[in-house]
């Protein structure tokens, strides 16, 4: 292990220690609530059910020794039920979701009863028997008042909306989204749809993280690209930080002279970390720049958090990946554990004899085998070729020096893992 470059795991659980959650939050209706983080503990304010209530459309009954009975009221879904309680020998004509009457010990299903319209009454039909209690939602079986309903920290999907729309929840407090303001970096970067001259490439980074943050919910700003100008650099840095909770910028932070990012960093904040023992992405960086609060110095606006990754895309995409959004989702509140990148593992489909002596993450395609899954590279390995990347769905994390064989257990990182956030 070379002496001042940090390891994967040693920077990543750093980051994960020195990012804590940004708590702003806001309140929104409950149609925008999807993938949101609830910023505060909800009880539960109505017991569920709210009143005793039938499971199926019959007769609500009173008197279980009985074998037939007067139907002497109707309740549907809707009414309230105040008439008289029933009798032993009465019944009511009851609908799914309607109040059980007083006095009913039970709800015949409308399938298990002969009913005589001539005489107003219903009968056990044959092979039918009764169990007290049976086919009634009792009041707070499902929910008692007071509880918790849903915690902090909580990501709000489909089903926890509808049951905070059951307990009358006409909106929610939700953390804010984390702002991140996204750069590109150098002279040689045209937008597409743009005409190319001689010397110049197509940007790919911005757009490919402004993309995955914003799918991701985070309040992505496109920054645009940053010429290879120190005094420009340190400008943008500075005026992002002052409206964003982090900045992620790509290029210019290798050993280079037209490198400036790392420098303007140094100038206008501080630089935390730069270059990890990894392959892609040696020269990732980190460090934060001071805020001001609106209206003056505010010693507690937390700084604004910078993540600076190498140009070439791979290694944009892997640091991008691998730490710079586990970092950025701590800030947005998720605890350590989730906001780790998802890994599993898998067995290497190849051979190396030749050991890398930096911990790679190898751009491979995961397919299911014989003893589960299997991890086969991508012939485009290198760090500028994003195609790799492209064609693969997962990174295999190979350990610095290891030789791999066939059938070697390898830990393996599902690109794009968190678009699937099940949390
Ligand atoms: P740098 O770290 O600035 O030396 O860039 C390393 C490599 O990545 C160079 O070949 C750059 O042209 C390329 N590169 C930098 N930024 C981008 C970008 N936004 N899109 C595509 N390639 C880039
Ligand atoms: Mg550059």
């Amino acid at each position: 292990m070379s002496k001042d470059l940090l390891d994967y795991h040693d920077a990543l659980n750093t980051l994960l220690q020195t990012h804590q959650p940004m708590v702003r939050s806001e309140t929104l209706p409950l149609a925008q609530l999807h993938g949101r983080i609830l910023a505060e503990d909800l009880p539960v304010r109505l017991d569920v059910p709210n009143f005793d209530n039938s499971a199926m459309d019959g007769y609500a009954i009173c008197g279980a020794d009985h074998s037939s009975w007067q139907v002497v009221q109707r309740i549907a879904a809707g009414d309230s039920a105040q008439g008289p309680a029933l009798q032993p020998g009465q019944a009511a004509r009851i609908f799914t979701g309607a109040p059980i009457p007083a006095g009913a010990q039970a709800v015949l299903m409308q399938e298990h009863v002969t009913h005589d319209a001539s005489q107003g009454a219903i009968a056990l039909a044959p092979g039918q028997a009764i169990r007290p209690g049976q086919h009634i939602r009792r009041r707070a079986e499902e929910l008692q008042a007071g509880a918790t309903l849903l915690s902090h920290g909580a990501r709000l999907n489909p089903a926890t909306i509808g049951l905070l729309a059951i307990q009358g929840y006409a909106q929610a407090p939700v953390l804010a989204p984390l702002r991140v303001t996204v750069f590109s970096s150098g002279n040689e970067l045209v937008q597409p749809g743009q005409p190319l001259q001689p010397g110049q490439i197509y940007d790919s980074n911005r757009v490919m993280l402004l993309s995955w943050l914003q799918a991701l919910g985070f309040a992505a700003i496109d920054g645009g690209a940053l010429p290879d100008a120190l005094a420009a650099t340190r400008e943008a840095l500075q005026r992002a930080a002052q409206r964003s909770d982090a900045i992620l910028c790509s290029g210019g932070v290798s050993v280079g002279e037209e490198d400036h990012l790392k420098r303007a960093l140094e100038q206008v904040g501080t630089l935390v970390q730069w270059r990890l023992f990894i392959k892609p992405g040696k020269p990732f960086t980190w460090g934060h720049i001071a805020r001001s609060a609106q209206g003056g110095m505010d010693e507690d606006a937390p700084p604004c958090r910078v993540f600076m990754l190498p140009g070439n895309p791979v290694s944009s995409l892997v640091t991008f990946q691998q730490l710079a959004l586990p970092a950025l989702r701590r800030l947005s509140g998720l605890d350590a554990q989730r906001a780790r990148p998802l890994q599993w593992q898998a067995r290497a489909n190849f051979n190396r004899s030749k050991p890398e002596a930096r911990r790679e993450f190898v751009r491979v395609r995961l397919e299911p085998g014989p003893q589960g899954w299997q991890a086969t590279p991508l012939a485009q390995q290198g760090s500028n070729m994003l195609s790799g990347a492209a064609f693969a769905n997962a990174l295999a994390e190979t350990a610095p020096g290891a030789q791999i064989a066939h059938g070697d257990a390898l830990t393996v990182y599902p690109l794009f893992d968190t678009l699937f956030d099940i949390l």
